[in-house]
């Protein structure tokens, strides 16, 4: 069957999620201000920062500054995976950290999972949180090897039919299922917990840049006075060797009809992606579209945010080959939305959770492509601390330091080798059936 992607309706930079929800235009910031914790950041880790704080102690004032608008980062454009998934595997992990309790940050992230659901139905149906579960494909022997090897947990391994049931997926030769995971429409979801704040007594401002040196912040000119600070700016912090921007897009289809979504799935909530080394991940959204991402785009120079490394047709159409070979089956359907954003990735792919008591500064982030639930647990271990608790000290991420990564034009080489090669590297295990040995090389290039 010959396949055609029909016309754009929105070939700009337009995240599905805005769709039909309104931005809040929350005033900035003009004039100097008291409070008890300052937030700088209005995605999930700002935004859940503030929730966790209020839950342990509802008598608490409290201010979060966003730069541009609450959830112009990742928070607002994301994947929608609300998974318990980690960048890091857990073998790896627990050689890394071996005084870590390891069993109890897996727990925590499950429920979190949860925990975002309950705050999801009870505050926001318009996110659509369902919990149905992930579904990791193979399409080839060496990607088998690979999930058999990510097997733990309450994950199951499935076989090619059971795999069918899920997913009609061409050529799947078997799946990783992991129950633990939902999916949600995040916008939606982050323009809730932010009103839910605001009746809550948070005061939120937009258009209010903030700095800070440790005991103030400076915002739009005025002094912000808080006994304790927040930063939660993830990939926006100033470029420096600690993390690296890599950027991850995004495309959505327009509405399935009910016989085009049978041809894919009858699993309403999935999460799905195939085990290739080049990271992507989908879902069929509640309308009924599919909503496809993944990484490809070079990292710039410097650590320098670009936005036009936001919508790179190369990478938009890579993403599109990649429903065309899954789903020969849908032979036509168009794209209506294209979008992306940065993520922060440090040396050693681990999230970060830093409280300096001096300056009773605290700092969450370093998610990589995995932070929608790990910034909510991150923001909880991280209230938890700043009220005096010690629940969150022996989890992985609780004071996680890493290497630097090099200086220029070491790190522009490896990190941009390292986009290319896992290309390279996805050719050859489908060619071979064996694991890749550019891969295993390509790895070395950049802390993984
Ligand atoms: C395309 C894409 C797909 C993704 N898919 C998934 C997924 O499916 N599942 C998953 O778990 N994760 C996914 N992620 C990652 C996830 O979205 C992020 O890890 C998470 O949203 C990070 O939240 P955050 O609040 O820490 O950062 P952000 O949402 O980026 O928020 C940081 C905010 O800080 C603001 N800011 C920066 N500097 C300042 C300053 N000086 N003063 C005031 N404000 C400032 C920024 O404007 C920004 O709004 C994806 C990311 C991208 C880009």
């Amino acid at each position: 069957m010959v396949l055609t992607v029909r016309q754009d309706s929105k070939p700009s930079n337009h995240p599905l999620w805005r769709d039909g929800i309104q931005p809040l235009n929350l005033p900035s910031l003009n004039s100097p201000i008291e409070v008890d914790v300052a937030i700088i950041g209005g995605g999930f880790s700002g935004l859940w920062s503030a929730f966790h704080l209020l839950e342990r102690n509802p008598s608490l004032s409290i201010a979060i500054f966003e730069a541009e608008e609450i959830g112009f980062g990742a928070s607002g454009r994301n994947g929608g995976w609300v998974s318990s998934d980690y960048p890091v595997d857990p073998v790896t992990l627990k050689e890394r950290h071996p005084k870590a309790d390891i069993e109890k940050f897996w727990d925590a992230m499950r429920s979190c999972v949860d925990e975002i659901g309950d705050f999801a139905s009870t505050h926001s149906p318009e996110a659509k949180f369902r919990k149905a579960g992930s579904l990791i494909f193979a399409r080839n022997r060496a990607q088998l090897q690979r999930i058999k090897g990510s097997l733990f947990g309450k994950k199951r391994l499935l076989g090619p039919n059971e795999t069918q049931s899920m997913l009609k997926v061409d050529g799947a030769i078997g799946s990783l299922f992991d129950p633990d995971c939902a999916t949600i429409a995040p916008y939606p979801l982050v323009i809730a917990l932010t009103k839910y704040l605001l009746s809550r007594g948070v005061v939120i401002f937009e258009g209010s840049e903030a700095t800070t040196d440790g005991e103030y912040c400076q915002v739009n000119g005025y002094r912000v006075t808080s006994r304790q600070r927040v930063i939660a700016t993830e990939a926006y912090k100033r470029p420096s060797r600690r993390q690296i921007p890599i950027y991850s897009l995004m495309m959505a289809t327009s509405p399935l009809t009910a016989e085009e979504r049978g041809m894919v799935t009858d699993v309403a909530g999935l999460a799905f992606m195939e085990a290739l080394h080049n990271v992507n991940y989908a879902q069929m959204t509640a309308d009924g579209r599919i909503a496809i991402g993944g990484r490809g785009a070079r990292y710039p120079y410097g650590s320098r945010l670009r936005s036009s490394k936001e919508n790179k047709e190369s990478v938009h159409s890579q993403i599109s080959d990649l429903l065309e070979k899954w789903f020969p089956q849908l032979g036509q359907w168009s794209v209506t939305h294209r979008w992306g954003g940065p993520v922060a990735v440090r040396w050693n792919w681990e999230s970060y959770l830093f409280f300096d008591p001096l300056t009773q500064t605290g700092s969450i982030g370093g998610y990589v492509g995995d932070g929608v639930t790990m910034s909510y647990l991150s923001a909880k271990a991280l209230a938890d601390r700043m009220l005096g608790g010690e629940k969150y000290i022996d989890m992985p991420f609780f004071e996680n330091r890493s290497r630097k990564w090099p200086i220029e034009p070491l790190r522009f080489l490896g990190a941009n080798a390292l986009v290319s090669l896992v290309k390279v590297a996805d050719h050859e295990e489908r060619f071979t059936g064996r694991e890749s040995f550019i891969y295993k090389g390509a790895s070395l290039l950049i802390g993984k």
